[in-house]
């Protein structure tokens, strides 16, 4: 068990989410679990429902043609790319390269970090993608290495996906200078689920202090940088999941953009665009832990993950597809409650051999590992079950 001082579980009145949410867990390095911050529900209402709030009054005629003027800036005639599109195959990365290549007119070069094992339905669609048009760089980050992260990540601070989300937000910045290509744009819509912290400012612009830093003093998997020698990852091995350094100025040279600040969209609506434009498919059943199909479907370890969310915050995949849904309109609170009571923190059964061979753990240890990162405050003990002390679907 272990404490915590956000004992005072709220949820949003407007939504479901939960201010046990974890927010802008992505480059905070300088701390051990690598997270500063969770989401504020103030006067019952979240974050996300106020952005919502607030995006009913913005001009989006006026925010494209800002778009555009940005995009006319980059834009290059001499062949070599001039917009940097990182991205899995899922639907926002479809939506934001086709429209940015076929109604935008630009020259976008793709950038995939890999996952740690592909779906097959993750394969196809990836390459679904490139067949739309698109050139790509796949990075599969060293395998031995990449394992190895994933299970101190897991063992350390219960967050497996913590050596992926770094090499994912890293890897853009480095290859954008590395090709000499001056923009990035993001298709994620890190403001409608309230996360995203500090990443991204209002502005629409990214903030690039975080892709880079001055200090050594940085924590991988939990483990300090300078202690990743005994269990034999160099200095070389940990470069791909490194931010740039801030004596490497260049990174002043790019414009890195998040595209749902410029143009009103939200999941369901990419999800018909990527079915209309590309040969993009849905699993044939639900996602583990939620009742959606359609987001998150290329990684055998993403139902893992969800479910490490769970154990820590008492809020899951569910919650997270089924909050975004209220605020767009497409299901009500009333339907989000039932759906979260159904299926927030179903176990993730469908991988968990593949999973376990991945981690290197036994079943055994990996339910120890689980249950020592439970909150106090978020689970009880009934017999022998684990359960949540407040839920929303609870009355309270
Ligand atoms: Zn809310």
């Amino acid at each position: 068990m272990r404490e915590n001082p956000l004992e005072n579980i709220v949820f949003c009145k407007k939504c479901v989410e939960s201010n046990q949410r974890f927010m802008g867990s992505i480059q905070h390095l300088d701390t051990k679990d690598n997270i500063k911050q969770r989401a504020s529900i103030d006067d019952g209402i979240c974050g996300a429902c106020k952005y919502f709030e607030s995006k009913k009054k913005i001009n989006w005629a006026e925010r494209e043609k800002e778009l555009i003027e940005i995009l006319n800036k980059h834009r290059r005639k001499d062949g070599t790319y001039d917009v940097l599109i990182p991205g899995s195959g899922g639907k926002d990365s479809i939506y934001l390269s086709h429209i940015l290549k076929y109604k935008y007119k630009m020259n976008p070069l793709t950038v995939t970090w890999a996952p740690h094992i592909y779906t097959d339905i993750g394969w196809h669609n990836f390459q679904a993608w490139q067949k739309m048009g698109f050139n790509n760089e796949l990075h599969t980050p060293n395998p031995l290495i990449h394992r190895k992260l994933t299970k101190l990540a897991f063992v350390n601070i219960l967050h497996p996906f913590q050596p992926f989300v770094l090499g994912q937000a890293n890897l853009a910045p480095k290859l954008a200078l590395e090709k000499k290509i001056n923009l990035i744009i993001y298709g994620d819509a890190y403001f409608e689920k309230g996360v995203g912290g500090n990443l991204y400012s209002i502005s629409g612009h990214v903030n690039k202090a975080l892709f880079h830093t001055n200090s050594e003093d940085l924590y991988f998997g939990g483990i300090h940088i300078t202690e990743l020698e005994k269990y034999k990852i160099s200095k070389n091995d940990i470069y791909p999941y490194m931010p740039l350094k801030n004596k490497e100025r260049e990174i002043e040279k790019l414009t890195v953009l998040n595209l749902p600040y410029y143009l009103n969209y939200n999941p369901q609506s990419n999800f018909y665009y990527a079915s209309e434009n590309s040969d993009f498919k849905v699993n044939p059943y639900r996602s583990e832990g939620t009742y959606t199909k359609y987001a998150s479907l290329d990684d055998k370890l993403d139902n893992l993950h969800f479910y490490t969310w769970f154990i820590k915050t008492g809020r899951g995949r569910a919650t997270e597809d089924a909050a975004l849904e209220v605020r767009n309109g497409i299901i009500t609170r009333k339907e989000a409650v039932a759906l979260i009571k159904k299926y927030d923190g179903e176990f993730p059964n469908r991988y968990f051999k593949e999973i376990l061979e991945y981690l290197d753990l036994s079943e055994e240890n990996f339910h120890k590992i689980i249950d020592s990162f439970r909150p106090q405050h978020i689970w009880k003990k009934n017999k022998d079950k684990w359960e949540l002390k407040q839920a929303v679907w609870m009355k309270n």
